[in-house]
């Protein structure tokens, strides 16, 4: 049997979310943040320890599962760090860096040493999103579960109340701020003007829980040569990030695609899946099938318009703060928090975050997330993996940086030729793009 996703005590608080008592749903919040995934429970904390009255609303009743990978980068644990849970990690897998495999061939790669702490790790969503919707709790954030943002009412592009429903009927909420974290889909977004457009490159994506002797390993393997149950390469790549649990834990194996509107992936996940759990099962100790097999889409590289009005701003997925090149979005999530609750009190003094919200979000991703997405476009193309791939998984050093390139672990403080190259490269991108990332 499949050993179950524990939810341990916050380490902080020492709570569980039953410790938590459910709150009705108020009449007015300076900022109401719509979504407890870990952008929106992330913005909520930084909100309520910066002294605002703040409302976190979730549609969901918590803990939830989210599909994911369950990979936490070396930037995620720099928010986490920025949140004051930076112990959070010390009982949970320590990732090294990735085994990136493909053409019969293996490299180790450690995580670039730099601005960011040198090491990873995987949770599981049910956990994780637990532990950062606990700690905003904590920090003064009241918590409202099972209620659905589902319409707002507006005058001059400012939100005046947001429109819940819940199990007691539809209410209204009046706002100051409102702070959208919800998701791949975003129906408030959309509600409020949020386009996805699939032009660039986004993803299809399948993740899977399986029990394996080897889920304390230090390492995230990485297959990107991904091949279907008939053997043909697929335009995608594997997964396999342990959890955690000397001898009997789990391991998060998923499977994930590039394509873009001119290039859809049409491929069906599960069977893909399945091939590729049976192919690392030896390697991996795993011992048995996959199970809770879930797939979602991931808009990624800003790839969104219509991100801010004057009192609101969408962040995470909701704004596509994924990255094209690895499907990670954790850790943007919880930086969009921090960056909006930034700007909010930046901006108490002249309150409009229309432009600001999207130059933020330019000045931080842009260049990255246009050069990432431009090259995930070329990775749809079904020559360019193995053309890439076999020569380049024999190298080293080039592995080294495509791990520091591929995980944005490139900083503005960079200065070696790499990170210049890669700076260059976003900003020709840019110019020449059609839609440059959120605009
Ligand atoms: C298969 C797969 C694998 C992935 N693997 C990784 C990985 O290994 N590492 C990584 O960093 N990223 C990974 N990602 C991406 C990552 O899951 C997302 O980037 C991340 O969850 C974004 O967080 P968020 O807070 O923006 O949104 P979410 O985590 O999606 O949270 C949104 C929340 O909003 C709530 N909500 C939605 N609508 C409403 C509403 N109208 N009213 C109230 N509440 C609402 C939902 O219930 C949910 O709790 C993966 C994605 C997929 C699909």
């Amino acid at each position: 049997m499949l050993p179950s996703l524990v939810v341990r005590p916050c380490r902080h608080t020492g709570r569980v979310s039953s410790d938590i008592p459910p709150h009705r749903i108020p009449g007015r919040a300076d900022v109401l943040v719509v979504g407890a995934g870990p952008g929106g429970s992330a913005a909520a904390a930084h909100a309520a320890a910066a002294g605002h009255d703040v409302v976190l609303l979730d549609a969901a009743t918590f803990p939830r599962d989210k599909t994911c990978g369950d990979g936490l980068t070396p930037r995620a644990v720099a928010e986490l760090d920025h949140l004051g849970l930076g112990d959070y990690l010390d009982d949970r897998p320590r990732i090294d860096g990735l085994a990136l495999h493909g053409w019969g061939a293996q490299q180790l790669v450690h995580w670039p040493s730099g601005r960011f702490p040198a090491y990873g790790s995987a949770v599981s969503r049910v956990e994780f999103d637990e532990a950062i919707r606990v700690h905003a709790v904590a920090r003064g954030a009241r918590m409202i579960q099972g209620a659905k943002a589902v319409d707002v009412t507006m005058s001059n592009g400012r939100i005046d109340e947001v429109i819940v429903e819940s199990a007691d009927g539809p209410a209204a909420i009046a706002v100051r701020d409102v702070i959208v974290a919800d998701g791949v889909r975003s129906a408030l977004g959309k509600a409020l003007g949020r386009e996805w457009h699939r032009d660039t490159a986004y993803g299809v994506a399948a993740r899977a829980y399986v029990p394996s002797g080897r889920a304390d390993d230090h390492w995230m393997g990485s297959h990107l040569e991904l091949r279907g149950p008939d053997g043909a390469l697929l335009p995608g790549y594997g997964w396999v990030f342990p959890l955690g649990g000397a001898g009997d834990g789990l391991l998060n194996v998923g499977v994930g695609a590039l394509a873009t509107a001119q290039r859809p992936a049409h491929m069906a996940l599960r069977p893909i899946l399945e091939h590729y759990a049976r192919m690392v099962g030896d390697e991996w100790a795993i011992g048995g099938p996959p199970q809770r097999i879930t797939s979602a889409l991931l808009p990624m590289g800003g790839a969104v318009t219509g991100v801010a009005g004057p009192n609101w701003m969408l962040i995470g997925d909701a704004a596509a703060c994924v990255n094209p090149l690895n499907g990670e979005g954790i850790d943007y999530a919880m930086e969009t928090g921090r960056l909006a609750v930034e700007l909010i009190d930046d901006t108490r003094r002249s309150p409009d975050h229309t432009t600001r919200w999207t130059d933020i979000l330019v000045e931080h991703y842009g260049l990255a997330f246009s050069a990432a997405r431009r090259l995930a476009g070329v990775l749809t193309v079904p020559q360019a993996v193995p053309t890439l791939g076999r020569p380049g998984i024999r190298s080293a050093r080039l592995m080294s940086l495509v791990v520091r390139v591929m995980g944005n672990l490139i900083t503005p403080e960079d200065a070696d030729l790499v990170a210049r190259a890669w700076r260059t490269a976003g900003r020709v991108s840019t110019r020449i793009d059609d839609r440059p990332p959120f605009r």
